[in-house]
């Protein structure tokens, strides 16, 4: 037994149960058992009641000498309040909206309670505490407890499943642990002195004390590692056992096209512009990761490999993340290479269109030619279009290039390792070079550990004449002087963002935040603002769900000066490029992650013009603030970058969440030692058996690593 077909949950509960347990991807007992608490409670000692004090945490057992339910009408909930006795006194304890809990409350019965003491009325309480109910009276004190009176762990929480009834389902599943491969082998386990997967299991889920928890919590961490390492280590190697196109230099029709263009490079543009230059003419596929900060002009870099690629007769496949934004690298391509004999095509889910090359087809007006999908696909196939723009949808399978030479990727971090590992899997012998862009900058930890061994350009310094961005947190009392502010620069010409955390109200869970704050939808803002607020000026709406052919009708008339402000989500986060705006407005900043907040602000700042980017936010909590400070002083993105991690830790790096890696295996990426364990570890295993032979079940549970990567 093992791997994926290890005991279906459906034969242990209802579909019910089952329906919430697929939401966390959760199907097999193995996935229960791996399904690990984010912390534990330390609940080891009981408090005599009489000797009980308001506190955050704390444990107590006794009695229940009466229980009731009371429906409290004004506030329309349901009260249920106990009363506990020990040997040394009585207190009182309630929960809000259970009523069902009372059924459990039998006068009589031992209760466990553990957690928050409040004062109530002048009296100590406890307040929404765990509990249990551990026998009847005395006689049965022994039993032993899984939710009080010890460490208890504490599980993510999901809709449904709370912690308790997780604590509940484990703890009979743990008997199947031994059923289990443990797919660190034993001369790794002895060598870093890491618990068998047995012991690891029981003590992750209910240690004895906190020290054998983080002992069991580290191998399951090195064990998640140590399955990446062996998956980029084969990667690797399978890299180098393939060629790629080679692309020669052409130095005069080069210099001809950097002439042609409105600006001069900036010098660390011609440095990695160079690097490129001499990784695609080797026959070695090219894996470079180009990092240069939100507005670094990162694109022409691209532009121009993809240029050459184009008189070497190959295909460049451009990639980027937002339908929005590969529309807007088509508009700028083409426009850049009007001049030059080679043709450009846009690919979306919606449309298909050429640039009319005025070369090749004198008589087109000017602007792009829209063809059917069919007959774009066509071209490609007979590489009539060598430069063909598009989301990552590009590099599926309908698409067949004829000679594809080189893919960029535009902001990187939004796609996964997949992408790489799709290209890199390709049967042939020969693959495509690859160029990844990024503006968030990987920390070195991160990147070593997903790319391997990537090579790196940065591009540090900005072109000539940018001014820094002014940003201002912006507390609710100032709402009104932040509108009087955007009407002051669109008297001079200006344009405004406003970004807001959601499309419609009905969205999310809550319209709240945690603070009770209102959540501000798109929609709403929109029609709030061009009624109340700006009802003199021209505002426009874009957001993700609008169709294709209505936000590109919206970017342009934005583009075109048609609207002083366009009311937004989410979708103008990477790339977007419309220098006359110079006022970024985020509501509810403390909405967003730190690297997101810094890709909005990169919206501005791109012209001549001093840009302003408004944080606003209702919040008080201090862990905010601390965010949004480090944005309000964070000028470059490397910084930022380190500071983000810092602060929410890898997990929630942008993107890093959809790169398929398991959690805890983000959450070491940080732990440089432990990165260097295990690529140790995977090292040594692959010197000796390359092909896994003598492991089995390390080599099946890679490839469903493997799968898990590719299906993403
Ligand atoms: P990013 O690195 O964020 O992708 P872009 O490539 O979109 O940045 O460039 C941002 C802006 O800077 C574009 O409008 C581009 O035309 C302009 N730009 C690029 N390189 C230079 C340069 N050397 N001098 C002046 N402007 C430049
Ligand atoms: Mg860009």
């Amino acid at each position: 037994m093992g791997g994926e077909n290890f005991y279906m949950l459906t034969k242990y509960f209802g579909p019910a149960v089952i329906k919430k347990l697929g939401k966390l991807k959760i199907k097999t007992v193995r996935d229960l058992l791996y399904h690990f608490p984010s912390r534990y409670d330390d609940f080891s000692n009981f408090t005599p009641i009489s000797e009980i004090k308001p506190r955050a945490q704390l444990s107590a057992r006794g009695v229940i000498l009466n229980a009731k339910n009371t429906r409290i009408f004004r506030r329309n909930m349901v009260l249920t309040e106990i009363i506990v006795e020990d040997d040394t006194g009585a207190i009182k304890s309630v929960w809000f909206n259970q009523p069902y809990l009372i059924n459990q409350f039998k006068p009589g019965r031992l209760i466990n309670l553990s957690g928050k003491v409040v004062i109530n009325k002048g009296r100590f309480c406890f307040s929404n505490p765990a509990y249990e109910i551990v026998g009847y009276r005395e006689v049965e004190r022994k039993k032993e407890s899984l939710h009080t009176g010890r460490l208890v762990p504490v599980y993510p929480q999901t809709t449904g499943l709370t912690s308790r009834w997780l604590r509940f389902a484990i703890k009979p599943m743990l008997k199947f642990a031994n059923q289990l491969p443990d797919v660190i082998p034993d001369e790794i386990r002895k060598i870093y002195r890491l618990p068998n997967l047995i012991h690891a299991l029981s003590q992750i889920h209910f240690p004895g004390k906190i020290e054998d928890a983080e002992l069991a919590r580290k191998r399951f961490a090195f064990e998640e590692l140590f399955v990446l390492q062996l998956f980029t280590s084969l990667e690797r190697l399978k890299l180098r056992q393939k060629t790629a196109p080679v692309i020669k230099f052409d130095e005069v029709a080069v210099k001809k096209f950097v002439e042609s263009l409105p600006y001069k490079l900036t010098d660390d543009q011609k440095k990695v512009s160079w690097q490129i230059i001499k990784d695609i003419e080797g026959p070695k596929p090219m894996n470079r990761l180009l990092e240069g900060d939100v507005g670094s002009g990162k694109t022409i870099v691209a532009v121009m490999a993809a240029y050459l690629t184009a008189l070497n007769g190959c295909q460049t496949a451009f990639m980027a993340p937002t339908e929005i934004l590969s529309r807007q690298h088509f508009e700028k391509i083409s426009f850049l290479l009007k001049n030059f004999d080679i043709s450009v095509g846009l690919l979306t889910s919606g449309e298909a269109r050429v640039d009319c090359n005025p070369i090749r087809e004198p008589m087109a007006s000017n602007g792009a030619r829209k063809i059917s999908k069919k007959e774009f696909l066509k071209k490609v196939e007979n590489s009539e279009v060598p430069i063909v723009i598009g989301t990552h949808s590009l590099i599926q399978k309908n698409v067949v290039f004829k000679n594809l030479a080189l893919i960029v990727i535009d902001e990187q971090h939004r796609f996964g390792v997949n992408q790489r590992a799709a290209i890199a899997d390709h049967h042939k012998e020969s693959i495509p070079h690859l160029l990844s862009m990024s503006a968030t900058p990987i920390p070195r930890t991160l990147g070593l550990t997903i790319w391997g061994d990537l090579d790196l350009s940065l591009i540090k310094e900005m072109p000539k004449g940018r001014i820094g961005i002014i940003t201002k947190i912006v507390p609710p009392e100032k709402r009104n002087w932040a509108y009087e502010f955007i009407k002051d620069e669109i008297k001079k010409g200006r344009q405004a963002f406003v970004v807001c955390p959601l499309i419609e109200e009905s969205e999310k869970l809550s319209k709240k935040s945690p603070e009770g704050i209102e959540i501000k939808a798109a929609k709403k803002e929109y029609e709030r603002l061009k009624t109340d607020v700006f009802p003199r000026l021209k505002i426009g709406l874009l957001h993700g769900r609008m169709k294709a052919k209505e936000k590109e009708k919206i970017m342009s008339e934005f583009l075109n000066k048609d609207l002083n402000i366009l009311v937004t989500t989410s979708v103008v986060e990477v790339g977007i490029d419309v220098p006359n705006a110079t006022v970024m407005m985020i509501e509810g900043a403390d909405r967003f992650g730190l690297a997101s907040l810094y890709q909005f602000r990169g919206r501005v700042g791109r012209s001549e013009y001093q840009s302003y980017c408004l944080l606003l936010t209702d919040s008080t909590l201090a862990s905010v603030n601390e965010r949004l400070k480090a944005i309000e002083s964070a000028q470059n993105g490397f910084d930022l970058a380190e500071r983000d991690l810092e602060i929410r830790g890898p997990g929630d790096f942008t993107g890093v969440r959809q790169s398929g890696l398991p959690d805890l295996a983000m959450a070491s990426l940080t732990d440089l030692k432990l990165i260097e364990e295990t690529r140790e570890a995977a090292k040594i295993i692959l010197n000796a058996d390359p092909n896994l032979k003598k492991y089995p079940s390390l080599a099946s549970r890679l490839s469903e690593f493997k799968n898990r990567i590719h299906l993403e």
